[in-house]
């Protein structure tokens, strides 16, 4: 292989785009094949914590996504009905301080919009669904759905849940379904007709609701629910639900949360999925990252933060030893996989903020520093 690997990053999400930008600062070309035939801005709002703000400024985007964003003064964490504090996480300055970088909140299109912008055109191919992947002696074939192929010496599968690259390196097999269901809106302040905390996890018995602001207008409001419904298992980031169903459901809720659903014209329903960690995620020529790699249910809402930091390190990994690729991949692999594993089983067990919790082995965590762990296997 010649120095400078020809690298194929399937999937603009979070996580591909982050490993693409990652790659060019270090003098690396790849490009990026994403399914879609053009970006859509998702109604969703999106937690940046502080390992992931540090991303956002190694790509010199801290000071756009800190222009929109809403930095909240803490994250409140209350009884579904009482409202009663079960733990409150000082954020705002108090977070800045501890960890050197802030704590923000933000919608997801805007947060997808600073990471595209910064991707030249050139290196985007949209409307490029990738449906077969072939290893050989010399490289990768990669064929998409319109039958049109390209090759390449490393396949990036930044491919989302239901990864086409995870498939090809590890087998069919669909993620778990955790038998419950979220719903989610965005919509602007002015509808409501009381004052609310700025960002709060209502905590019920079986169900829970996290609120916050979005944007540094403190104009917008976002929510996303978690409750049991076994029986439905779309998982889609575009599925309407019904919103007064929603509004049962947490009938008996905090009277912020009930003004909140009142307020809401319309929801999004998906069905929450994660996966157990997989024992690979490369074989030399292949790697997977992100939720291709680690899904896992937003409870800690690091999902998106954990398919940065995997774009930085892969990175950086490769940019070690060009001339190394299959080494840099098992390096990448050990390096983050016991990272991943611990946010996925944390995610799982939605626990985190509940009560007490200390936060600073997520939020402390610098990816752009961070020791890479040697690829070999004992
Ligand atoms: P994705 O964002 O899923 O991107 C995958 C891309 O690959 C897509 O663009 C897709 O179109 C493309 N693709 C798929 N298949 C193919 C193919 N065959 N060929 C070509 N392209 C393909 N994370 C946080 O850090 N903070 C939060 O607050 C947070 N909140 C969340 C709330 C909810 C409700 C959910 C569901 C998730 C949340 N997450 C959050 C998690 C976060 O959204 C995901 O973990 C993150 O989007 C993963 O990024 P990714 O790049 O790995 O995958």
């Amino acid at each position: 292989m010649g120095h400078a690997p020809r690298i194929a990053i399937i999937g603009a999400g979070m996580g591909g785009l982050v490993a693409y930008s990652a790659l060019r600062q270090r003098g690396i070309d790849s490009h990026i094949f994403e399914q879609a035939p053009h970006f859509l801005r998702l109604g969703a709002g999106i937690q940046m914590s502080p390992n992931a703000m540090r991303v956002l400024r190694s790509l010199g985007l801290e000071e756009r996504v800190k222009a929109t964003a809403f930095r909240p003064g803490s994250w409140k964490n209350r009884t579904w009905d009482t409202g009663a504090m079960q733990f409150e996480l000082p954020l705002g300055d108090a977070a800045s301080a501890r960890y050197g970088a802030d704590y923000l909140l933000m919608h997801r299109g805007d947060l997808h919009e600073a990471l595209v912008s910064i991707v030249p055109d050139e290196a985007i191919s949209l409307d490029r669904r990738v449906v077969g992947i072939e290893t050989r002696s010399d490289g990768v074939e990669i064929t998409f759905q319109d039958g049109t192929r390209t090759s390449a010496d490393i396949v990036v599968g930044a491919d989302g849940v239901h990864s086409r690259v995870r498939e090809t390196l590890l087998g069919p097999e669909k993620p778990d379904y955790t038998g419950r269901v979220a719903y989610r809106a965005t919509f602007p302040v002015e509808r409501l007709s009381m004052e609310i905390d700025e960002c709060t996890k209502w905590w019920g018995e079986d169900r829970h609701i996290v609120i916050y602001l979005t944007t540094a207008a403190r104009d917008e409001v976002y929510f996303v629910t978690s409750l049991p419904e076994p029986d439905w298992t779309l998982e889609s980031w575009s599925a309407k639900g019904d919103v007064d169903v929603l509004r049962s459901a947490f009938a008996s809720f905090h009277p912020q949360v009930r003004d909140v659903l009142r307020a809401c014209p319309e929801v999004n329903k998906w069905a929450i999925v994660d996966r157990k960690p997989l024992p690979h995620w490369q074989d030399g020529r292949m790697v997977i990252l992100g939720d291709a790699a680690h899904p896992m249910t937003p409870y800690m809402a690091q999902g998106a933060a954990m398919a940065m930091e995997d774009g930085v390190m892969l990175a950086r990994c490769i940019a070690e030893t060009p001339d190394d690729v299959a080494g840099a991949l098992a390096r990448f692999e050990a390096t983050r996989q016991a990272r991943a594993a611990r946010v996925q089983a944390g995610s799982h067990a939605n626990t985190w903020m509940r009560e007490r919790t200390d936060p600073d082995w997520c939020y402390g965590y610098d990816v752009l520093n961070a020791p890479i762990a040697s690829g070999d296997r004992a």
